[in-house]
């Protein structure tokens, strides 16, 4: 995942220092050192997240975050705020300033790389929920006609696991204009919560006594009903150790105790916000079935939307300079399965194909059925290696493990070939894109088939 970081800072040496530390994580980093100019660069530039120092002569870092939530061109741009230590005040001036995020001076890597990549992926979410809207309109219907998805929902539901009172009671206070509040305080009772209920979150107190806080989080991340449940973790300031393990498990957030609650409130509202977007991007996605856009026989994307929706993403990559795989796969020997087994068997080939193509991509990309036993996944902001990886994880996906059918034949081993190509230069046309994924498929299909391949030199 790369992304682009504005980096503002009247200081040059902090601004170099931020800049090297993103750099080595493979972000590009552009900077600026006043407000003023700030705000310029970041209307020529469009950058995905924006870095703010709040102390600056002339225009200071509230300003400029009030200036950027004010223009309806950069206002969903994540602002994280960074503030001088313990100055809480400038938290609740920079919440009141419509800060996404906050770091404290001098700036900790983990925390660093923590608040920007939690971003970014809401970010990620956000650009593709309105791109889908801009796909929608473009061939005449009204995805977008939900409202904005921020205001209109209610509050969320979070699953608080804190045994100490005193923790809960302080948190409830924080959180209970974003969230209807459950505790728990057993591992059983948050299984069972859980499987009463859907959570727009988890906040996990990692010091528990009664059992381990990162099992719990490593469970909720492995089973298939909540594997999308975002996490946020309470750690004790200083145990890096466990920050660090929460982290790799995928938990998406974390506070340090002492608990500041200007920090939680808007950690809670980040986790809520992207919790929206998810649910709004696969609620726009069952919409967008019933407007027929949909195959018929897989329920995925049909040529033309996905056509339309590439031709959208390629116009906006051009301006943002990211890029986008196309994946064209073709079941090989298809006919063959209607001969020996009849059409009725080779449907529900399809549809369970289909099936799998879901199961194996994120939620930004688009799987679509390009015609007869021919299926594109188009994925926004993903690089050729990515690309390949999904790519040889869906040939070994369908290459291991035979259909099941319950009629004809009852199994059916089957392989797949695969066409993969990224766009690497922003004048690139989505016909030039389709048509390296469709040669590299050819000679997928001529050296043997179940086989993935590119042209990539
Ligand atoms: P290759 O490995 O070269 O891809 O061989 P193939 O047999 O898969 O390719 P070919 O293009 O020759 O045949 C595709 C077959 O897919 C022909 C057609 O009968 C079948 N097909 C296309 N659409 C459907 C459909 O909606 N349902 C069923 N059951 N079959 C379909
Ligand atoms: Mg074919
Ligand atoms: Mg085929």
């Amino acid at each position: 995942m790369s992304a682009r970081v504005l980096v503002v800072d009247d200081i040059l040496a902090n601004v170099k220092l931020l800049e090297a530390k993103l750099t080595s994580e493979y972000f590009e980093v552009i900077t600026a050192l006043d407000g003023p100019s700030a705000l310029e660069v970041i209307e020529a530039e469009m950058p995905d997240i924006i870095l703010l120092d709040v102390m600056m002569p002339g225009m200071d870092g509230f300003e400029v975050c009030r200036r950027i939530k004010a223009n309806p061109v950069t206002e969903h741009i994540p602002v994280v705020m960074v503030t001088a230590l313990d100055q809480a005040s400038d938290r609740v001036s920079g919440i009141e300033a419509g800060a996404d995020d906050f770091l404290t001076k001098p700036v900790n890597d983990i925390a660093l790389m923590a608040r920007v990549k939690g971003l970014v992926r809401l970010k990620v979410m956000m650009d593709e929920l309105r791109m889908r809207e801009a796909t929608g309109e473009t061939i005449g219907i009204d995805l977008a006609g939900d409202g904005n998805p921020d205001e209109l929902a209610g509050k969320g539901e979070l699953l608080l696991v804190e045994e100490r009172r005193i923790g809960a009671q302080k948190i409830t206070e924080t959180l209970s204009d974003l969230y209807n509040i459950t505790i728990q305080t057993t591992l059983e009772g948050c299984n069972k919560a859980m499987d009463e209920k859907d959570y727009d979150l988890v906040l996990v107190n990692l010091s528990v006594q009664g059992f381990d806080g990162l099992r719990l989080c490593s469970h909720i991340r492995s089973r298939e009903i909540t594997r999308n449940v975002p996490i946020l973790v309470i750690v004790d300031d200083g145990d890096t150790p466990r920050l660090v393990k929460a982290l790799e498990i995928g938990v998406n957030d974390y506070v340090q105790r002492p608990i500041d609650r200007n920090e939680l409130f808007a950690r809670g509202k980040t986790q809520l916000r992207r919790k929206r977007f998810a649910d709004r991007l696969r609620n726009n996605f069952h919409k967008s079935i019933e407007m027929a856009i949909s195959d018929p026989l897989t329920g995925l994307y049909n040529r033309r939307y996905m056509l339309s929706h590439l031709e959208t993403i390629m116009r906006e990559n051009a301006t943002t300079r990211k890029t986008v795989s196309y994946i064209i796969v073709d079941i090989d020997y298809f006919k063959s399965v209607n001969d020996e087994h009849g059409h009725d068997v080779g449907d529900e080939v399809l549809k369970q194909f289909g099936v799998r193509i879901q199961n194996n991509i994120r939620g930004a990309d688009l799987a679509c059925r390009y015609g007869g036993e021919e299926f594109v996944i188009v994925m926004p902001d993903t690089d050729l290696s990515f690309a390949l990886m999904v790519a040889e994880r869906l040939r070994l996906y369908v290459a291991d493990q035979p259909f099941e059918l319950e009629i004809g034949p009852k199994k059916l081993n089957l392989t797949i070939s695969i066409g993969v190509a990224c766009s690497e230069t922003s004048d690139e046309t989505p016909a030039e894109l389709m048509r390296r994924a469709d040669q590299a498929l050819y000679r997928a299909k001529r050296d043997g088939r179940n086989r993935v391949v590119t042209d990539a030199a």
